[in-house]
């Protein structure tokens, strides 16, 4: 895997340094001391400072491989600096103008970007009534999904509550072989990683409670990084900046395998009314910022089964790749989610049908945005 800066090569102008870090002082300009003492530091890192002079003020540009975390703390922790300001981008891989731009994830039938592709399924799999998943199984099918998902493992805020089972891979790969979908779980820890990769789940879901966790992420990524397992990175209620978001997606893609796909599902604060505050808006700043396909799972940003598929027409007008609904044969015979979010087989349909005009007048009319 190229760790380093070879993905940056060949947009280097042949004869002069590429300038991506500015250093900004809190005075006009640095004094002679103040110079060497930026110089040493940056030298340390195989950089040199080059000064930029302007009529009153002058910056000093960091010429070299200036990424290194370490040396922009410590360029930040001196008096006379003002800020840091960096041009690039810290995503090697995930940055929209990375050589990985061209990438094209694809499953169940379709590549992302170039359709839109739909993940359907329960909210969790009842271990005590696999056919309910079954019969959903189908149903997605039937109502046009190209993946399945199903919970096996559960994050559950009460721990008193149902937690999944590893026995729901078995039923999960079942209705993988009976209907030729490809599936989707989420794991949470190194143990369901591996049980779900033996069992050859194709996509798995890092959850919103685990996306910051970077231990994991680097566990899925070390996992993935030889298959071509795909990663669904849902954006956690914790997230500040879109970059935040995006990073957690490099940690992932940096071990060797870049089918990450971003999933807003809504975020802090809730919405009076709505489960969480919905964020399918952020979809166009996303895709300014990165290349990796954006799918917009409704279910969780809104909560409630008669909110969903405004949601997730709203999600297609913004320019999403996909949607992950919630959805089930019998929603009040569910368990987790389900009873409240999951739609039923005909609305799923009607939700798809409706998904795919919209995003035929984006995409006939004004194109991949
Ligand atoms: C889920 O997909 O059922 C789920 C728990 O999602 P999230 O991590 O987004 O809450
Ligand atoms: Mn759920």
């Amino acid at each position: 895997m190229d760790g380093g800066g070879g993905f940056w090569q060949g947009e280097k102008p042949a004869s002069h340094p590429q300038i991506h870090t500015m250093i900004l002082p809190k005075s006009n300009r640095l004094t002679p001391e103040q110079v060497a003492e930026v110089t040493a530091i940056v030298g340390e890192f195989g950089c040199s400072i080059q000064p930029i002079v302007g009529a009153v003020r002058t910056i000093y540009a960091i010429v070299g491989d200036e990424r290194d975390e370490l040396m922009i703390n410590r360029l930040e922790g001196l008096s006379f600096v003002d800020r840091i300001d960096r041009i690039q981008s810290p995503f090697r891989l995930m940055d929209r103008r990375s050589d990985l731009s061209s990438h094209r994830i694809r499953i169940g039938g379709v590549t992302l970007g170039e359709d839109l592709a739909i993940i359907a399924g329960q909210c969790t799999i009842d271990p005590k009534n696999p056919n309910y998943f079954l019969e959903t199984a189908v149903a997605v099918k039937e109502a046009g999904a190209h993946v399945l998902r199903g919970g096996v493992w559960k994050p559950r805020t009460n721990p008193y509550a149902f937690q999944g089972d590893s026995k729901s891979i078995e039923i999960l790969m079942e209705a993988s072989r009976i209907t030729g979908l490809p599936v989707d779980a989420e794991v949470m820890d190194e143990e369901q990683l591996q049980v779900a990769l033996d069992a050859g789940v194709h996509m798995l879901q890092v959850g919103a409670r685990n996306a910051l966790n970077y231990s994991l992420l680097r566990s899925i990524g070390r996992a993935v990084a030889k298959r071509d397992t795909i990663v669904l990175l849902k954006r956690s209620l914790h997230m500040g900046s879109l970059s935040e978001f995006i990073s957690a997606a490099e940690y992932i893609a940096a071990f060797g395998n870049p089918n990450v796909i971003l999933c807003p599902r809504g975020t802090a604060p809730a919405l009076d009314g709505y489960r969480n505050h919905p964020d399918e808006s952020i979809t166009p700043l996303l895709k300014e910022k990165t290349w990796a396909p954006v799918v917009i799972d409704p279910s969780h940003s809104v909560g409630k089964a008669s909110y969903v598929p405004a949601c997730a027409l709203a999600a297609v007008a913004y320019g999403a790749d996909g949607l992950c609904i919630e959805a089930h044969v019998s929603p009040s015979q569910g368990i987790g989610d389900d009873p409240k979010q999951a739609l039923t087989p005909a609305v799923l349909a009607d939700t798809i049908a409706q998904a795919k005009q919209i995003w035929s007048l984006r995409h006939g009319a004004v194109g991949r945005g």
